[in-house]
């Protein structure tokens, strides 16, 4: 198969490799540590999809000491992390050990967290496996865990030292999950990139030599913001743009729902309605919403949400971490391509979004 061009972002202190060849520059690096001791985390997922490919091209992980946990944001928890701390002890891991971690958001997320607390902080690197992981968790230092049923309580920011892109491994992934990726995607052009929404908006999923550029686009306005701001006091926040409305309905779904929606069809009914309070609290115009709205709904199937539950979607939004000073804090656009951040909405401007939201 023709190979395209690795990408190389650099990040903070890391950089991003994004490209089908993505495994030459990998067996590369891992020849700094010939002597030293890995470990590869997976699921089970990645355990079938993506480790044969790997192992099979990476010649230093033949023998490479596997450690799988079970799929499912259930277990990125302290317990799943205990048992991962045991078995890097067990089998001898030391300071100079590495950890692999092959997955999606998950499996980054916590292996990132493990690795950066374990012996007051291991290398480990991200080869991120979803959609998501590579556009969105692949930048930014952000590892932990959730505690207590609340999302990510518990980390710390901390880089890997390198972050290998492979976009072929989305080829296994199904198409719910590209789609909630892709989410993050569509927020990325909507907050800063108005000829990648263009795109997005035609879509660039279906064809897989879309792929690369893709993520590659995505990771590069991310880290663009996060590079400046990588403590979120300013411009980071405006990557929070869909998630005040967008986490109230996903912790909602996840308590009541039989089949719970995925993170980014929770951002995108999120990103309808702060695109509604744009046009109140910004200067999106109406036109503008009715495009953003039209092109949401066309990917992301309509959400029942009812009015009976949306006192229970503001109590959620006034405890949101995001919050300053009691205040509802929302990220909203001026247009397609410019966010625009630290805007105190009312209740009354969100009840109406919701409103707008149920009668599309
Ligand atoms: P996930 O890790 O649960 O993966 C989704 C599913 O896809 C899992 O069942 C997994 O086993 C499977 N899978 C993974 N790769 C596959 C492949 N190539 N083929 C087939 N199946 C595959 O979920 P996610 O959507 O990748 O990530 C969500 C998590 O990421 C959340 O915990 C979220 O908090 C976190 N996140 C972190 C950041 C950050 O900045 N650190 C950013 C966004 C999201």
């Amino acid at each position: 198969m023709k190979t395209t061009k690795t990408i190389q972002i650099e990040t903070k202190s890391s950089s991003v490799i994004i490209g089908d060849d993505v495994f030459k520059v990998l067996s590369a690096f891992l020849k700094t540590y010939q002597d030293q001791k890995i470990f590869l985390l997976v699921d089970e997922n990645t355990l079938e999809h993506c480790v044969p490919q790997l192992i099979t091209e990476v010649e230093q992980l033949k023998n490479v000491e596997i450690i799988e946990i079970e799929s499912g944001e259930e277990n990125k928890v302290l317990e799943v992390c205990f048992q991962l701390w045991k078995t890097l002890s067990e089998n001898n891991a030391e300071r100079t050990s590495l950890l692999i971690n092959l997955g999606g958001g998950v499996i980054t997320d916590m292996g990132g967290f493990v690795a950066s607390t374990f012996k007051r902080g291991i290398d480990f690197v991200n080869m991120p496996t979803t959609l998501l992981s590579q556009i969105d968790a692949s930048v930014g230092g952000k590892v932990g865990v959730d505690f207590e049923g609340l999302k990510n309580m518990i980390g710390v920011f901390n880089e890997p030292q390198q972050v290998f892109i492979n976009p072929n491994f989305l080829a296994t992934l199904d198409k719910r999950q590209m789609l909630s990726g892709y989410a993050e995607a569509l927020k990325h052009a909507l907050i800063k990139d108005a000829v990648y929404w263009q795109k997005l908006k035609k879509g660039m999923l279906s064809d897989a030599k879309n792929w690369q550029g893709l993520i590659s686009t995505s990771v590069q306005i991310k880290n663009n913001i996060v590079i400046n701001d990588f403590k979120e006091q300013g411009e980071r926040k405006l990557l929070n743009f869909g998630h005040t409305v967008g986490h109230a309905i996903e912790t909602y779904s996840l308590l009541n729902d039989e089949k719970p929606l995925f993170h980014g069809e929770a951002v995108a009914i999120g990103m309808i309605c702060e695109a509604f309070i744009s046009t109140k609290d910004a200067k999106l115009s109406e036109k503008e919403l009715k495009e953003i709205t039209e092109t949401l709904l066309n990917y992301y199937p309509k959400y029942k949400v009812e009015n009976n539950q949306f006192h229970y979607y503001i109590e959620l939004m006034k405890k949101d971490k995001k919050n300053e000073k009691g205040n509802i804090n929302c990220t909203l656009l001026n247009q397609i391509g410019e966010g625009v951040v630290d805007n105190n909405v009312s209740v009354e401007n969100i009840i109406d979004a919701l409103n707008y939201y149920v009668s599309l």
